[in-house]
């Protein structure tokens, strides 16, 4: 018996899987073949969506093909690169998912320090191979995040502060839009779309590569430290974080402590910041910008060390699929009654992990002017992230509502949101990440490329709806 994929919309073409197969260069996956359930699984847990047909793209002309046959039949299209959305838009229900994760070419160019990436390759991959050269990008805090999604969102990572956003390392790109035409678009080359997918997310066609610069980069002092959480030491940390060397991005992640085998039993369930901290330069300087951080209070875990870059993207498990939902947002300040705040909000977390996620900003994204890309939140000076991952879905309703009441106590002037962050989040969140002038620009630039709204699996559901 011959099944039929394409079969959703009013007037679709009915295919049957053969000529699909014959259709693309890479693999076609079925709802019966055995990979299935693996192809359709997201980083986060609770989704669980089952495509009509999943394309895992060889190269351009497989990404041009799956948009043509999307186009063409109607069906939902979700874009994949490395899973990791929150909402889970790498996957669709009933609709075809265009998995970008077999296109893992890069073509490092040592001598003028760029690389051409395919973008299906993860932050770790990339930078693992950048590294045997002593080079680098600087992507997120989690290696198995892909290029593809957080590029396009901006990616805001351990050099941030010494080098800024992914996006402003990011010279070019080849992007496929909705009519199935690759363009290779920079500065000179249609420049609005550039603009466009340096923080606009997946809106305006399918990028296949990036052109990055890459940093010498070799040695880094970093690692996490873990000192116990308290009033005094999350107002030190976030003081000591702001005026450290732009060398020094950090990430404190404020939670109890699980149950580690390198952190004394007795600080176990304790509330602690868990810090991931880089120190992107010479290692006596790290050390010294490393002391203060240091002298807040007795480690209960110190393992900041001189380590190849690499090495700052810590261990995955592949089985690892969390439930989480999360209130990200940025803020001017943590000072003391923050601190305060933060404490009494994650006493009272049920959920398996209760975290408040603090990133201090500056340095180097923050020199870049507000309107060279559609990120808008340069002048932002820390951003937060109020999580609970937990293990049932259904557990939303506790847990979702603790989120809400986390962030709304935490919230000060500043209305911004990252996009990479968002996740079930509504119209006006998106609006958030794109404030004013941003938005205006964005919303002409969709209009062009993608004027039917093809590209629509991304935060902000159908926000951007343009008439068709
Ligand atoms: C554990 C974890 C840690 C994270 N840490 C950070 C961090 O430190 N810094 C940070 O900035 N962000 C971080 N993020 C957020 C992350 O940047 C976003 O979730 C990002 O969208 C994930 O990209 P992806 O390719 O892995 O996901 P996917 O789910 O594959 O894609 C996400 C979105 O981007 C679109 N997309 C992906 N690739 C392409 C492409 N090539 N062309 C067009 N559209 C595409 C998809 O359609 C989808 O809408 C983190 C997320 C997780 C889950």
């Amino acid at each position: 018996m011959t099944t039929h994929a394409l079969s959703t919309a009013p007037g679709a073409t009915f295919m049957s899987f053969p000529r699909l197969r014959a259709l693309f260069d890479g693999q076609v996956i079925a709802p019966r073949d055995a990979d299935y359930d693996q192809a359709r699984t997201v980083f986060y847990g609770g989704i669980d969506r089952r495509p009509a047909l999943i394309v895992r793209a060889k190269g351009a002309a497989d990404v041009a093909r799956a948009i043509s046959l999307a186009r063409e039949s109607g069906m939902e299209l979700a874009v994949r690169s490395g899973g990791h959305s929150l909402a889970g838009y790498g996957v669709s229900d009933g609709g075809i998912v265009l998995d970008l994760s077999r296109m893992k070419g890069l073509a490092l160019d040592v001598e003028r320090r760029t690389a051409w990436a395919e973008t299906g390759l993860t932050a770790g991959e990339y930078t693992t191979a950048a590294a045997t050269h002593g080079l680098a990008t600087g992507f997120g805090d989690t290696g198995s995040v892909g290029i593809g999604g957080i590029t396009l969102g901006g990616g805001i990572g351990f050099l941030v502060r010494k080098h800024g956003l992914t996006i402003d390392d990011l010279l070019a790109a080849e992007i496929v839009t909705a009519d199935g035409e690759l363009h290779r678009v920079d500065a000179e080359h249609e420049p609005d779309l550039f603009w466009a997918i340096r923080g606009g997310g997946g809106n305006f066609g399918v990028a296949t590569r990036f052109r990055f610069t890459l940093h010498p980069l070799d040695t880094v002092v970093g690692g996490m430290l873990l000192l116990p959480a308290t009033a005094d030491t999350i107002e030190g940390f976030m003081a000591e974080a702001e005026t450290a060397p732009e060398e020094l991005s950090s990430i404190a992640n404020v939670m109890r402590v699980p149950p580690m085998p390198f952190v004394p039993e007795e600080a176990h369930g304790k509330l602690a910041i868990m810090a991931l901290m880089t120190y992107a330069g010479d290692v006596a300087a790290g050390q010294e910008a490393l002391a203060p951080f240091r002298a807040l209070a007795e480690p209960l875990a110190d393992m900041l060390r001189p380590m190849p870059y690499p090495e700052v993207y810590p261990p995955e498990a592949d089985d690892y699929h969390p439930v989480a939902t999360a209130h990200t947002m940025f803020v001017d300040t943590i000072g003391r009654s923050e601190a305060e705040t933060i404490l009494e909000h994650l006493a009272t977390s049920t959920a398996m992990m209760g975290v408040a996620q603090l990133r201090t900003l500056g340095g180097e994204m923050a020199r870049v002017p507000v309107e060279a890309t559609a990120f808008a939140h340069r002048q932002s000076r820390i951003m937060v992230n109020c999580a609970a991952v937990y293990e049932r879905p259904e557990e939303v309703e506790v847990h979702g509502p603790w989120v809400e009441g986390f962030a709304s106590a935490l919230k000060q002037d500043d209305d911004g949101a990252y996009v990479n962050f968002l996740g079930f989040d509504g119209e006006a969140r998106i609006r958030d990440a794109y404030p004013g002038p941003t938005w205006d620009r964005l919303r002409k630039i969709k209009a062009r490329y993608d004027p039917t709204n093809l590209f629509r699996l991304r935060p902000g559901l159908n926000t951007w709806r343009v008439a068709t």
